[in-house]
């Protein structure tokens, strides 16, 4: 399985930019079906710009009630590589603006379209992974809650009977 391209062509091409279609499973990432991304590979210079939407059913993992569910994925990348190994002060990820960061390519002379959606991919997967709004584990944790000893002297609160 290769998916790299190689800077020369990138060069070489009209506008210095390439189309690529990824359309395969990722190692590592479990989906259901292909992963599917559009990609335009351009050659700004010093840099090669990487932009392109990113789609596909990933099988996850609830984090509550650690049933598997399909997630549907769709996401946009929008990176920047540095061809060569860029100054010291700027470090080995330099942040662009906003959550844009410079990759160095450490003077390599094709880019891996895999490693960069096997990357994005992990990076867009959500902080909290819960099945849907009517998962068990969220029942389970709010059952647990109601005997938590904690909430027992609220309990005795409403259980005293009025006096007077
Ligand atoms: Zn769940």
């Amino acid at each position: 399985m290769k998916h790299k391209i190689a800077i020369d062509d990138i060069e070489s091409s009209d506008n210095k930019t390439v189309s690529y279609e990824f359309n395969d499973k990722i190692d590592g990432i479990e989906s259901l079906g292909n992963i599917y991304s559009k990609l335009e590979i351009k050659s700004l210079g010093d840099f090669i710009q990487v932009v392109g939407n990113v789609k596909g059913i990933l099988s996850l993992e609830c984090d509550l009630c650690l049933k598997k569910f399909d997630y549907n994925m769709d996401f946009v990348i929008d990176e920047m590589f540095a061809k060569h190994a860029l100054q010291d002060e700027y470090g080995k990820e330099t942040e662009l603006h906003d959550g844009q960061f410079i990759t160095d390519l450490n003077g390599e002379n094709e880019i891996d379209i895999y490693d960069i959606l096997y990357q994005s991919v992990i990076l867009n997967l959500p902080n909290r992974k819960v099945c849907g709004i009517n998962c068990n584990g969220e029942k389970f944790f709010q059952k647990e809650e109601i005997s938590d000893p904690r909430m027992d002297v609220f309990k005795n609160i409403q259980i005293q009977p009025k006096s007077k």
